[in-house]
């Protein structure tokens, strides 16, 4: 029986299984098994601190891309480490075009491009996601638009028009969108797009202008501009030609104006940050988000779009969300269900609690986690009052 873990062979081993890796990953896996039972924040994860305040990094990972890591914020998780590693290292449809080299493109189907790039910031890691239609194409968020990204898009389209569309708005996701003119979205989400301002790219500058997380050029930064918001609705369908559409669908929780957006020819859901392999992050128990339609972050809402979504499944069968292990089964859906159950039967049951986490901390500080079966852990914030 296949299971998510398993499942990662699939992709970022093709080529490592030539090289004799394979074994090398699935004792990995064994071990990450083993890790899972285990309740303690500690041994889920194992990083240590170096100094105070900075964490050390995970093993490094060999990459040619001109931006740099300089420090991550929160602990990765090991398996989706590893499974990095293993993908930038070993795939073999890894290109970084000379138009933009903060961006390692890869070949995840026929018409699908993965465009892997740093997080600027402390965070994970970004997957965009190009799918090219008989006529036009569909880039499914903007990271922080480094380097030139309309370029990148035009080389790998040959040119085709382009939809340019947002799952939601955080910084690792949308601050690339000034590389266009116009941005789609579900309608929710078009007043935090409209937020956004020359100022943004600043926080990822210390006082002497030094860059915090990432070595970069801040030349290579987009420009700030207005752009043109689309707010769609639930439901809307971007037509790629000759039949080929893709679907928005709305999901909240991450974020109040999160979408995902289903591909049924590739049988493929992009889901955002809904569901990842490291942490998901899907939502709040009682503390709804302050924004406009705030109430959508919460999991009992989440938890009725994910079932919208779950009840789709004869349109697709891999989900690929937007940080670390893509092509993941869709069961993993069921199963983020399943835990969002038990955290709303009794948000006290959780698994564990990482005090670690704090960069942006509000209350309350740390985060509860609750295992997905097979597959990671949900984070989700409770206030007890
Ligand atoms: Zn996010």
């Amino acid at each position: 029986m296949k299971t998510n873990r398993r499942e990662f062979l699939r992709t970022a081993s093709a080529g490592a299984a030539a090289l004799g890796l394979a074994g090398k990953i699935a004792a990995a896996e064994t071990k990450a098994g083993a890790e899972k039972k285990a309740v303690k924040a500690a041994e889920t994860f194992p990083v240590h601190l170096v100094g105070p305040g900075r964490r050390k990094m995970m093993w490094p990972i060999k990459s040619e891309l001109k931006s740099v890591r300089i420090k991550h914020d929160a602990p990765i998780d090991p398996v989706s480490w590893a499974y990095m590693k293993e993908l930038r290292e070993n795939n073999k449809t890894r290109v970084i075009y000379p138009v933009n080299p903060y961006v390692e493109v890869y070949t995840l189907r026929k018409n699908l491009f993965g465009l892997f790039t740093h997080n600027l910031d402390g965070g994970g890691d970004v997957w965009m996601f190009l799918t090219v239609g008989p006529e036009k194409a569909l880039l499914i968020d903007t990271a922080y638009g480094l380097g030139d990204l309309k370029g990148l898009c035009d080389k790998l389209t040959g040119g085709k028009p382009l939809y340019v569309a947002n799952t939601h708005e955080h910084f690792d996701h949308a601050y690339g969108n000034a590389r266009f003119d116009k941005i789609y979205c579900h309608e929710y989400l078009a007043p935090y797009l409209a937020q956004q301002n020359p100022h943004m790219f600043d926080y990822l500058f210390d006082d002497y202008g030094d860059n915090i997380w990432v070595e970069f050029d801040r030349n290579d930064l987009p420009k700030f501009k207005k752009y043109e918001i689309a707010g769609v609705p639930d439901g809307y369908k971007f037509d790629l030609g000759k039949g080929y559409e893709i679907e928005l669908m709305y999901q909240g929780g991450h974020s109040a104006g999160h979408a995902c957006f289903i591909d049924k020819q590739n049988r493929i859901v992009f889901t955002g940050d809904n569901i990842i392999v490291d942490t998901s992050g899907c939502g709040t128990v009682n503390a709804p988000g302050r924004g406009p339609h705030g109430e959508e972050q919460l999991l009992s809402a989440y938890r009725k779009n994910l079932k919208r979504l779950v009840d789709r499944g004869a349109d697709f069968d891999w989900v690929y969300p937007s940080h670390f292990m893509i092509d993941v089964d869709k069961s993993a859906l069921t199963n983020e269900m399943e835990a969002i159950d038990a955290i709303l039967k009794d948000p006290n049951d959780y698994d564990f609690w990482d005090a670690s986490w704090g960069k942006s901390a509000t209350a309350p500080a740390g985060r509860y986690m609750k295992h997905i079966n097979q597959f990671s852990v949900v984070y989700y914030g409770y206030n007890k009052g």
